[in-house]
């Protein structure tokens, strides 16, 4: 039976753009999808950057109850194909992978190439600009009070890019970096709507990389750039897809060309 596979050795500089997708059979929840958590009107305010000036109490609660939560989960087979992928390439191939996912499940499946775009819940740091303390691992769920910078006395905060705030200049930097000579760019488990993230694939498509989508849910016409699409779980499609191939027959799996293939 033909299989589709994407022929990892063809590629020089290949580019993995990941979103919560791929961490929901971790059992991380989406924000969109099925599944999403989006429309939850709590969520919105405590990812919010506004909310964490006024109210840093209520914005660590919630956020130390989700680095519990991917304290606690494991890396899926997606993940752990896209670690053995890495390890599997030859001296003159490089793999990024962009996360827009703040669970750091990619570096604890063993991916070293690794853009964390939106930060990490593991991670604390302060919230003062002009303060150099640097971010730092942390396992600490704070839930009575605020924790204040040992440097300057200001409050601490979780190491993610909230609502209303932007990118670091340096996540940008290392994303651009990798896209600048993509062969392969795949995304997985991402909805494709969060700006800037959903404005890669163009980068790579403008430097002639094959694209490939990868999700639970069709992009329908959103986006133009993407020259193939495949439907179904991250975690079952991506061992297959960067592994044996996928059957033509895919089961619960549908491929299908997009605009971008004209
Ligand atoms: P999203 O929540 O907007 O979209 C997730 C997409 O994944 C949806 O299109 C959905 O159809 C798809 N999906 C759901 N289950 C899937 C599966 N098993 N296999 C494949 N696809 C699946 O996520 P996003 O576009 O990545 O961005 C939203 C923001 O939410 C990000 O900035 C991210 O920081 C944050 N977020 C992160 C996590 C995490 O760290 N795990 C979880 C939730 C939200």
């Amino acid at each position: 039976m033909k299989k589709t596979q994407v022929d990892i050795s063809k590629y020089r500089s290949i580019v993995f753009l990941t979103g919560a997708g791929i961490s929901a059979a971790s059992g991380i929840r989406t924000y969109r999808g099925p599944e999403g958590l989006w429309n939850d009107e709590t969520l919105v305010r405590l990812s919010d950057g506004e909310t964490f000036r006024s109210d840093p109490l209520d914005v660590w609660k919630f956020w130390s109850e989700s680095r519990a939560i991917c304290a606690a989960a494991h890396p899926n087979a997606a993940h752990l194909a896209l670690a053995s992928l890495e390890k599997s390439l030859r001296p003159d191939q490089r793999m990024t992978v962009i996360t827009q996912n703040i669970d750091g499940l990619h570096q604890r499946a063993g991916n070293t190439g690794v853009v964390e775009f939106h930060g990490s819940v593991r991670r604390t740091r302060c919230s003062s600009d002009s303060c150099d303390l640097e971010p730092f691992l942390d396992e600490k769920l704070y839930k009575d009070s605020v924790p204040r910078c040992p440097r300057c006395g200001s409050n601490l905060r979780p190491d993610i890019v909230l609502f209303h705030e932007m990118i670091p200049p340096s996540n940008s930097k290392a994303a651009l970096r990798a896209l600048s000579d993509c062969d392969l760019f795949i995304a997985i488990g991402t909805s494709g709507t969060v700006y800037p993230a959903n404005d890669f694939v163009r980068h790579a498509f403008e430097r002639r990389a094959r694209t490939v989508y990868v999700n639970l849910e069709s992009l329908g016409e959103v986006n133009i750039y993407f020259q193939e699409e495949f439907l179904g779980k991250a975690e079952e499609l991506v061992p297959l897809l960067l592994g044996g191939g996928i059957p033509a027959e895919g089961g619960s799996i549908t491929m299908r060309e997009l605009p971008g293939a004209l």
